[in-house]
């Protein structure tokens, strides 16, 4: 059973649990590409304990170092007692927030998302209306940095017999304000969402993106006290498109492209272990040539620079960006294929530099229907 992370005690336990840990060193993503024993889960631990002892104060380096973990659940994701190390570092951080010893681009982030509920654009986010049984969550990385997604996504969909009622569109699921310590911040973007959700009639609701399963189906409860509806389904577009295909409800024309290829797992990937197989599925029926598989695939997905890091610790995120550019190229890779938004934006961002080419999963399916 995961473990609420709400109360300060529990977070507290687990820095303890995790202080003299070693067992997910060798996974987390920044201690990989900063090479630091401070930027590892157990380096955050001991951080954190010793704060809690006084043996260390948040000042501007320490708080740096609290700033420096990109939230990713890979820790948590190889932890035998599952331990929610990332939940209580978000849970720290709110601390340090209130202290108003944050960093003060985390402050700017939480006053955009609070007023426009976005970090990208000043534009509040849209209220389709509508009804209809099921939803789409369109998000704010969908909808200001790759808006052609949203609607090869639409046309995915339509093809696949539903015609989803669109919502969130141009809403943050919650998660940046959750990682930088602003847990009231997050509750007011989920409780928007579910209010639009419930206003459509819809009983099921599909994301784009493993993220934003992420956020609906764990953070929501985990981190913010708010419960799922119990009436409402929650599924990946790319699982319900593969079912689809493998029903013979949706077909495509192959691509006649035999460039060495890879799918690239989003940001969070490691959070929702079910989903795996659907997006390579699909993508085999597109560009049926034989993929080349990154090292860090899976259950050991590691995310790009596209989180809270992109913001907070840009030179850390662009790092692990090229990681996973240069995971990629040394496997043969020359097409990279993904579909979370924003993990889009950075590979796109740094690809040349690795010889690469970066395409939406979502565009390409759209672009092969037939
Ligand atoms: S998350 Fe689990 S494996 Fe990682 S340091 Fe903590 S207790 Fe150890
Ligand atoms: S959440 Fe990611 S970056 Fe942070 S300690 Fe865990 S593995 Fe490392």
């Amino acid at each position: 059973m995961p473990i609420e992370i709400g109360k300060l005690q529990d977070a507290n336990q687990t820095i303890d649990n995790c202080r003299y840990c070693l067992m997910c060193r060798h996974v987390c993503p920044v201690g990989h590409v900063t090479a630091l024993e401070t930027l590892t889960p157990h380096g955050w631990g001991l951080l954190i304990a010793s704060q809690r002892r006084g043996l260390a104060e948040w000042n501007e380096q320490t708080v740096e170092v609290m700033y420096s973990c990109a939230d990713c659940g890979t820790c948590r994701a190889h932890c035998v007692t599952d331990q929610p190390l990332p939940e209580a570092i978000a849970s720290v951080r709110s601390e340090i927030v209130a202290q108003h010893l944050a960093p003060s681009v985390a402050y700017e982030l939480n006053e955009r998302l609070q007023k426009w509920g976005n970090p990208y654009q000043e534009q509040t986010p849209e209220t389709a209306g509508g009804q209809g049984e099921v939803a789409l969550f369109v998000g704010d990385a969908a909808r200001y940095l790759r808006p052609a997604m949203v609607k090869a996504a639409f046309d995915l969909l339509r093809a696949a017999g539903v015609e989803p009622v669109l919502i969130g569109g141009g809403r943050n699921n919650g998660y940046l304000a959750s990682s930088l310590g602003f847990p009231e911040t997050a509750k007011s973007l989920a409780e928007a969402t579910l209010a639009e959700l419930a206003e459509s009639g819809a009983s099921k609701l599909l994301v784009l993106t493993p993220g934003d399963f992420f956020a609906f189906n764990q953070l929501y409860p985990e981190r913010l006290g708010i419960a799922w509806p119990q009436n409402v389904a929650l599924e990946e577009v790319l699982v319900f498109l593969a079912g689809k295909l493998e029903a013979g409800a949706l077909r495509f024309n192959p691509r006649g492209d035999d460039t060495p290829h890879a799918y690239v797992d989003p940001t969070h990937s490691v959070r929702v272990t079910t989903r795996y197989d659907a997006p390579r599925r699909l993508l085999a029926a597109v560009l049926p040539g034989q993929p080349v598989e990154l090292y860090w695939r899976r259950e050991r997905t590691h995310p790009t620079g596209s989180g809270a890091l992109r913001w907070t610790n840009p030179h850390i995120g662009r790092h692990l960006t090229y990681a996973r550019l240069g995971d990629a190229a040394e496997v043969g890779a020359r097409l990279l294929v993904t579909e979370d938004p924003a993990d889009l934006a950075q590979l796109a961002e740094h690809a040349a530099l690795f010889n690469l080419r970066v395409e939406g999963l979502y565009e390409l399916l759209a672009g092969q229907l037939a």
